[in-house]
């Protein structure tokens, strides 16, 4: 029987099983692999914080590529049923919910298994520490289980914690109140309500933690600090507009691209229509206009659009938005533009020393405890993962050429270090954000699940 080893069981773990189980006409063995939980589905979903929102609409979030309304239909099931109350479509949902659906999702795909002589075997609380390729064929090695050996395997290793930002005493980096993983949900709840907090980053991860800081009653200040002190936009009803990049025509610089956006984003607005509605029609081209781009352009959007790209790309529900202002505007959290320079434990307090960047002042400010909301370190020469450190050192995967995930083809086939591609070793998500750039969120992940599940199925029917 062949058989497939899917590493990670997020998103895009979970959504590689499903579609290989829906769509599968041979018998196959699915190993399914998660370190953590399996029930949380990944860092997105397993927050228990109700106020830590999907940021796409209910209607744009269903989990399978040719399923629209699949999300929305469980929770209209989900409605009847009393777990949850009434919604629009256009709601913004508690992500703790979504992961509840990916749980039902997979339970379902689990009995459809059953029928279909798939044997999907779940292994939860152990880690892959290394893989070897042997006769075409995939060890995977455990940090507790034994090994097996597959024919296929699949990278679904999601997000790692952020990077620490550079400082002139990066020995701080050991002190107990500075928190790494953002993501840690008990990190938050032993912060005593009266202190002050430093969240580094002010983008979409800083908001969660706003929020559940606001949640618990905290009562000290929130400092956030970020290189341009950009916050993140919210939603809004919008209306659609029409698509104005030429597929076969797209532009080939960032001036190209910089150009067209800024001329049509004045059109719009001399129409009366939001800047947001021209950024959002540019969604299906920004994969295809990101591989046109070369290396040198693709370091240029690095360096100077990259952080205000961000802004305008990733926005936040309104509520949200709103109570981060009511924040704002109370003067509980403030916001500062600027490098952080050093951190210093004075009697168990933090001294933050800030050049801000208005006017290149060093500032600081006592917190109790800091946390970094820098988002996902993607520099796996820096990951500190026993799995990813052996497989580098193999040569068997390799970062790509912008340092922001590994070595791929577009379908998510491993390119090596001979710059071979493999057939024994695939990838999808936010992996594959050197190659492709948007490819972290759920409808780019629900597609390249649907297509790597095709193209590994059709590749293990070649060999029967
Ligand atoms: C806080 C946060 C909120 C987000 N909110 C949204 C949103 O609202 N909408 C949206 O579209 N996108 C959102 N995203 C983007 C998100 O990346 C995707 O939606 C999706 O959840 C990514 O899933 P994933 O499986 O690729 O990664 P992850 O969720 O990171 O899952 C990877 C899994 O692999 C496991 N793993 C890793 N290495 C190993 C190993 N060696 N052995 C065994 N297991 C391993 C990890 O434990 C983890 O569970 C959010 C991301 C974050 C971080």
């Amino acid at each position: 029987m062949k058989s497939i080893a899917i590493i990670g069981g997020g998103f895009s773990g979970t959504l590689s099983a499903v579609n290989l189980i829906m769509k599968a006409d041979i018998p196959l063995t699915i190993y399914l692999i998660e370190k953590d939980d399996p029930k949380t589905k990944g860092i997105a979903y397993s927050t228990d914080d109700e106020t830590h929102l999907l940021n796409v609409p209910a209607l744009k979030v269903s989990a399978l590529a040719d399923q629209h309304n699949h999300f929305i239909d469980w929770l209209d099931k989900a409605k009847e049923s009393g777990l949850i109350n009434d919604f629009a479509h256009t709601d913004f949902l508690p992500r703790k919910l979504y992961g509840q659906y990916l749980n039902e999702l997979l339970e379902q795909s689990e009995k459809i298994a059953k029928i279909k002589n798939i044997n999907l075997i779940k292994i939860n609380h152990d880690q892959v520490i290394d893989l070897d390729i042997k006769e075409e064929k995939s060890i995977i090695y455990f940090e507790h289980h034994d090994s097996v050996t597959v024919d296929k395997t699949i990278l679904a290793l999601g997000n790692y914690p952020p990077a620490n930002i550079n400082i002139e005493n990066p020995e701080f980096y050991s002190d107990n109140n500075y928190f790494q993983n953002p993501w840690n949900i008990n990190a938050l709840k032993q912060i005593e309500t009266e202190t002050n907090v430093l969240l580094i980053g002010s983008g979409l991860t800083m908001v969660d933690l706003a929020l559940s800081l606001a949640k618990n009653n905290h009562q000290g200040k929130i400092f956030v600090v970020s290189p341009h002190g950009y916050l993140p936009e919210p939603h809004e009803k919008i209306v659609s507009y029409p698509a104005f990049f030429d597929k076969n025509n797209l532009p080939v610089t960032c001036l190209q691209a910089l150009k067209i956006v800024r001329n049509e984003i004045i059109k719009a607005k001399n129409q009366g229509i939001s800047y947001k509605s021209v950024i959002d029609s540019i969604r299906p081209f920004i994969q295809d206009i990101w591989l046109g781009f070369d290396i040198v352009e693709k370091k240029r959007f690095m360096r100077y659009l990259r952080h205000r790209w961000g802004v305008l790309r990733h926005r936040v529900p309104v509520q949200a938005y709103n109570k981060i202002n009511k924040l704002i505007e109370s003067g509980q959290l403030e916001i500062f533009a600027g490098k952080i320079k050093s951190f210093t434990n004075k009697d168990h307090l933090i001294d933050v020393q800030l050049k801000r960047r208005n006017d290149n002042q060093i500032i600081s400010f006592p917190v109790s405890c800091i946390f970094n909301c820098t988002g996902p370190e993607s520099n796996y020469l820096n990951i500190n993962e026993p799995l990813i450190k052996n497989i580098i050192k193999k040569g068997l995967i390799k970062p790509d050429m912008m340092n922001l995930g590994i070595d791929a083809t577009i379908k998510g086939e491993i390119i090596n270090f001979e710059n071979n591609i493999s057939e024994q070793i695939f990838t999808l998500g936010s992996t594959l954000k050197g190659i492709l750039w948007e490819s972290t969120a759920i409808p780019e992940i629900r597609v390249q699940a649907d297509k790597l599940a095709d193209l590994i199925l059709k590749q293990l029917k070649g060999k029967i």
